[in-house]
């Protein structure tokens, strides 16, 4: 047990003290309260986008509040402008976290008052303790139980300060002696303990025994000494984050009993994974791109696509949902932790391309519209450069095939756009060669007996344009050549327009593309 002068020692300016704090954050009546807690140290990465998603929409589920906090307490990881991209991100995607003085955003970096309060009360009560190891000895420790298979860290004999008088504190300290402060771990590594996880059942775990930092040399909390204490002041009832924090549940356990804290509940995600040569592993943010939220967007993933590919990967009748709905609300969606998976989350690009092809075909035109031309003015100058010297053409070819009930899902990205629509552009069409393994006679003939028809109306075109063909000798379908003996058919036909006119064996539907170029440029086209 520690006195005033130890604590007078070490933290001079301290103003309010625990209780003032825990009076401070009272009991919410709400709930469930969820939260997402970001360490600013970079872009978005997919799997945090996926944390929040969740965290978000339990709490959207049931009413409750969800909030973000900026767990910036590793001042060397931390990037300057990482909280900007955060906010920016979330909020593209539609991710609401509460904006007011109860709930944050809350920053971990200037709540460093409130963990020097908890630390003194227990560095009072004999917890804590001021701790001398130096980096080296650190070191040595771990080397030294490497060397022997024994656990590392910092425990029973290892903890060599963990009985330090207050005097002998005192005297290194002003000896200028550099500091953290430990937990006086009372835990039985060979004694394990029960705790359910919301997604993984109930799990038997060893206790802590680690003299963890709480307080590191620059005052700042750790992770784990700071997710104790403010999801227990900001009364968090579900504690949802990565797998990777399973194996420091039993410090975190001990530091709330060690508080007099209530556990939340917790719920321990799966990482997104991902196929490499056949074996599973964890989406990688240094190997692998997609794993960057940023990438994919610049890509040209529709927000839309990246949300319902999230969600499908979160529960997995969200297929479903959205095939029933044919909306990109998935805010409606009641997510269900019954039917997350347990077993790793498989990013699939090419299921992705699929959702992201479907989100696509459920926006309104006006709403396609706008998002492909606010992602070309930021990542396609040529794009951007097509679609504003005639806005009314680009919408135009984005409507081509579009129905009442059925949409063209011919891109799932917004970067396929413009080799899609170069040919509707004369500056690309002129570039390009007409290839065709048909005889010169017979695209002349093919050329004359097209313009002969009526376009007034399509479908009225359409027969018309079979008949004419028949007549050129191409049979109307595949049974007809093969009954007639017949060399071609109405796909070769088809297939010679489309070169003529577009370069394409494939382009969206004929009488559309007529129809956006016009009479006159299809004929320029054709040299007539
Ligand atoms: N800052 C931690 C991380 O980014 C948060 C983990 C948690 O949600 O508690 O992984």
């Amino acid at each position: 047990m520690y006195t005033e002068r130890l604590i007078n020692l070490l933290f001079k300016d301290q103003v309010h003290n625990r209780a003032y704090y825990e009076n401070l954050y009272k009991e919410r009546d709400v709930a469930p309260i969820l939260r997402f807690a970001p360490s600013p140290t970079g872009y978005l990465h997919t799997g945090s986008l996926y944390t929040a998603l969740i965290n978000y929409m339990l709490a959207l589920k049931d009413n409750g509040i969800f909030y973000l906090r900026i767990e910036d307490t590793d001042t060397k990881r931390t990037v300057s402008d990482a909280y900007e991209m955060i906010e920016r991100d979330l909020n593209y995607f539609g991710i609401k976290y509460e904006n007011d003085e109860a709930y944050g955003p809350y920053f971990q970096s200037k709540r460093k008052d409130i963990y020097q309060a908890l630390v003194i009360d227990l560095l009072k009560q004999g917890k804590a303790y001021p701790c001398f190891l130096t980096e080296e000895e650190i070191k040595d420790i771990k080397s030294y139980q490497e060397e022997n298979k024994l656990r590392t860290g910092i425990y029973g004999s290892y903890a060599k300060y963990r009985d330090i008088l207050e005097d002998e504190a005192i005297d290194l300290i002003n000896s200028g002696k550099n500091y953290v402060i430990r937990l006086k771990s009372l835990g039985d590594f060979k004694k394990t303990f029960k705790i359910k996880d919301a997604l993984r059942g109930e799990l038997e775990l060893h206790q802590n025994d680690f003299d963890v930092v709480l307080l590191k040399q620059d005052g700042l909390p750790t992770y784990h000494f700071a997710h104790v204490v403010d999801d227990f002041l900001m009364h968090t009832t579900m504690v949802v984050r990565g797998e990777e924090w399973l194996t420091s549940l039993p410090i975190h356990v001990e530091l709330f009993q060690t508080l007099g804290y209530k556990l939340p509940k917790y719920l321990h995600l799966d990482s997104i994974m991902k196929l490499d040569n056949g074996a599973k592993r964890k989406l990688s943010k240094r190997r692998d791109l997609e794993a960057n939220v940023s990438y994919l967007i610049e890509d040209g993933y529709p927000k839309e696509g990246i949300i319902n590919y999230l969600m499908t990967l979160a529960n997995s009748n969200y297929e479903d949902y959205l095939k029933e709905n044919a909306s990109n609300n998935y805010k409606i969606f009641k997510i269900d932790i019954k039917k997350m998976s347990k077993t790793g989350a498989l990013f699939d690009i090419d299921k992705l391309n699929h959702i992201a092809k479907e989100s696509l075909s459920y926006m309104s035109l006006d709403e396609l519209f706008i998002s492909v031309k606010t992602w070309a003015n930021l990542y396609s100058k040529e794009l951007y450069d097509l679609i504003i010297s005639d806005e009314d053409k680009f919408r135009d070819i984005l409507n081509i095939g579009n129905k009442e009930t059925t949409k063209r899902k011919d891109f799932a990205k917004y970067s396929e756009i413009l080799e899609l629509i170069k040919p509707f552009y004369s500056k690309y069409f002129d570039k390009m060669i007409l290839k065709l393994n048909y005889s010169k006679e017979l695209v002349e003939s093919v050329k004359k007996a097209f313009l002969s028809t009526d376009f007034t109306d399509e479908t009225i075109w359409l027969e018309n344009l079979k008949e004419t063909a028949f007549k050129l000798g191409f049979a109307k379908n595949k049974k007809e050549a093969l009954a007639l003996d017949m060399t071609y058919q109405f796909a070769d036909f088809m297939r010679i327009v489309r070169n003529l006119i577009f370069r394409r064996d494939n382009s969206p539907s004929l009488y559309q593309v007529i129809s956006i170029l016009g009479l006159d440029e299809v004929k320029r086209r054709l040299g007539v």
